[in-house]
């Protein structure tokens, strides 16, 4: 069994894993920037390690500082959080050469699905339907071309390394692709060191729909249903819900035997995340699989009463599953607001501030995840989304009424936050009847402000 953990995050992930950590009687290892002395998941935890200086490349990217504090406090294994360092192969693989077990999948499998243009090959010999689009990676922009002419436009262009929705372009025409093509690899490279590109019919007015799998070190694999994250902004999810309004049972059954067969195609371990698009008339496509726990990983717990962290580390702890997909059944409702610092009527501008009053709202049916505390300042750099709401209820009507009146209850003074855009986006008239798509917040951004 894992004793001692280290946590390789920051903010509300980093709280909620050290939280489960304590429940399963696991010791704790924070780690911060200097930016971080006085943050929540530092106080929390039961050791806390500076690792350097406020940027990411110097403490919460920084592989050695990290093992180094892992190895100097005894940790036996590492949570990844997401983002940073968690879709790092190299870094999954430093930690089990270190004799840390990594709570993910294993550093091989991190390194074939984050190159995206890989893992459509793969999922393609599976059998597992995908966007029509490339074969693998395009080098080329002449075949590119050609190949943008046979699928018909308009296509988008994604980066292979790709992920947080950069590195990639819609082209509506002909004209536009060589022009989108340089950028697009240009903002790649700048991004992720890897400016190569594959290309996927542009599906319009899709809804995103992923399903969430576990599967443990002996092959079993179940999906715990989907989570509807098609209310987006600039390809990055607002608010997420699980069950999906869109889906009927049939779909559901067989986009969760796809999801099942796609993780098992790639041999895969710990808890992921098969992410498909779904044009209108319903065909589904897969578009990527993430290697880590998700920002909206609570719905997924609420619906199913499985605690996904304690999962991943049991899992990485070598137990097998402890449930069959016959034992998981799909209850009520959750929606999961993300409250970020940012200011929607100056295009979401992030900003950083100090929370000079708080209130976080409870009762029935609301969960909040988050390491806000009153007087905490807010650094500047790092990611803005503060906190999530989560709410549930017995049908979707009863977990939006849920949220209104949370939304309504909360307090974050000193810094501006999108609360009442989301308060907004609950009472457009689609969202209510559950009729809206990846562009529903762009297309509709005049009146949702
Ligand atoms: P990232 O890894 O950068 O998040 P994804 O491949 O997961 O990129 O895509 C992010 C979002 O972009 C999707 O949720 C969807 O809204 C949109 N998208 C991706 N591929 C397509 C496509 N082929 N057609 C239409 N929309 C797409």
């Amino acid at each position: 069994m894992i004793e001692k953990v280290l946590v390789a995050n920051r903010g509300e992930i980093a709280v909620r894993i050290i939280r489960a950590c304590k429940e399963m009687g696991i010791a704790t290892v924070a780690v911060y920037s200097t930016a971080d002395e006085e943050a929540l998941h530092v106080q929390l935890a039961d050791e806390a390690v500076c690792i350097g200086s406020p940027l990411p490349k110097n403490s919460y990217l920084n592989i050695e500082n990290i093992i180094s504090a892992a190895v100097l406090t005894g940790c036996d294994a590492l949570h990844p959080g997401f983002g940073f360092l968690s879709e790092n192969a190299k870094f999954a693989e430093i930690c089990e050469k270190c004799g840390i077990t990594f709570i993910g999948p294993t550093g091989e499998m991190i390194r074939l699905m984050g190159d995206k243009a890989k893992a459509r090959e793969m999922m393609i010999a599976a059998g597992v339907p995908v966007v029509p689009g490339s074969e693998g990676k395009i080098d080329d922009l002449e075949e590119a071309m050609c190949l943008a002419d046979r699928i018909g436009y308009p296509v988008i262009l994604k980066a292979a390394a790709g992920g947080g929705g950069r590195g990639m372009r819609i082209v509506w025409k002909k004209e536009e692709f060589e022009k989108a093509f340089l950028s697009a690899s240009s903002e790649a490279e700048n991004a992720f060191g890897d400016g190569s590109m594959y290309l996927e019919k542009y599906i319009q007015n899709p809804r995103h729909i992923e399903f969430q799998i576990l599967s443990d070190a002996y092959g079993n694999v179940v999906h715990l249903g989907e989570r509807d994250c098609s209310l987006q902004r600039r390809h990055q999810k607002v608010m997420e819900e699980a069950p999906s309004p869109f889906l009927n049972n049939d779909m559901r059954k067989r986009m969760g035997e796809i999801a099942v067969t796609a993780a098992k195609a790639v041999n895969y371990q710990n808890a992921g995340t098969i992410e498909f698009i779904v044009d209108a008339s319903g065909e589904f496509y897969f578009i990527e699989m993430n290697t880590r726990i998700q920002v909206e990983h609570p719905i997924t717990e609420i619906v199913t009463g499985i605690d996904l962290i304690k999962a991943q580390i049991k899992i990485a702890a070598k137990e097998p599953l402890a449930v069959k997909q016959k034992d998981i059944h799909i209850k009520g409702h959750a929606i999961e607001c993300r409250i970020n610092a940012e200011n929607p009527l100056l295009n979401f501008k992030p900003c950083a501030g100090t929370i000079e009053e708080l209130y976080l709202p409870g009762g029935r049916g609301v969960r909040i995840e988050s390491a806000l505390y009153e007087s905490y300042k807010v650094p500047p750099t790092y990611d803005s989304m503060l906190a999530k709401v989560i709410t549930f209820g017995d049908t979707r009507e009863e977990a939006i009424a849920i949220m209104k009146r949370a939304l309504g209850e909360i307090v974050i003074e000193g810094i501006e936050t999108n609360v009442f855009f989301q308060y907004q986006l609950l009472n457009e008239a689609a969202f209510v009847e559950g009729k809206f798509d990846t562009s529903f917040i762009e297309r509709n951004l005049e009146t949702i402000l």
